[in-house]
């Protein structure tokens, strides 16, 4: 399971806070309910792509004592599943959907001017997809604004509450991905078939 911790500094500055494994130490286990603290185990790597950095970072891994699952530490500015950052899809969505800018435009001002037109497009369609069920559920955080399609709608909510909290909030809270779960885990995250495992929210 992959848990997000708040971290708003730099890259090198993440890398060196996970070092200390007791420093973001989740005090009880989301997965099966256990009150003890969880045991460090180790780290995995993964490919981030970030406004200024393109690379890959640690992510810290912890076990339950009780239930033998493993819990990952995820810095909540990187999206589950996918490799480039809330920051770098944001400010293309941004650019594309709410500026109105061509793909080349966007992906310039996502600090991505050499990517395939392709990547956009679908960051775009699964924003679509999800853009209803945005709107309802920052619908806790900020009162719906009018505008003239869910999309439009959904990015100026996004916008007001601040892309990373929004996906703290939709993430933490209601198991809910920015862009949409990717096929293979729906419905909430998790592999399909666990659905019995789901904690309400
Ligand atoms: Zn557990």
């Amino acid at each position: 399971m992959q848990i997000l911790h708040p971290f708003s500094g730099s890259i090198q500055q993440y890398d060196q806070e996970i070092v200390d494994p007791g420093r973001h130490r989740p005090d009880h286990c989301p997965q099966c309910e256990a009150k003890h603290p969880l045991t460090a185990h180790g780290f995995y790597r993964r490919t981030l792509v970030e406004v200024k950095f393109d690379g890959s970072i640690r992510v810290r891994r912890y076990l339950c004592p009780g239930c033998k699952r493993t819990v990952s530490l995820l810095p909540e500015f990187v999206l589950p599943y996918l490799r480039f950052s809330v920051s770098v899809i944001a400010l293309f969505l941004i650019a594309r959907l709410l500026e109105g800018r061509t793909l080349a435009a966007a992906a310039v001002a996502a600090s991505q001017p050499h990517m395939p037109y392709q990547r956009g497009q679908f960051w775009i369609r699964r924003f679509q997809k999800q853009a209803s069920a945005l709107c309802a559920a920052l619908a806790a955080k900020i009162a719906p604004m009018p505008a003239a399609s869910f999309v439009l709608r959904a990015l100026q909510m996004l916008q007001s509450v601040g892309w990373i909290v929004a996906h703290r909030f939709l993430f933490s809270e209601l198991r809910q991905h920015l862009l949409g779960w990717p096929r293979f885990l729906a419905p909430h995250g998790r592999p399909a078939g666990l659905g019995p495992l789901l904690r309400p929210t």
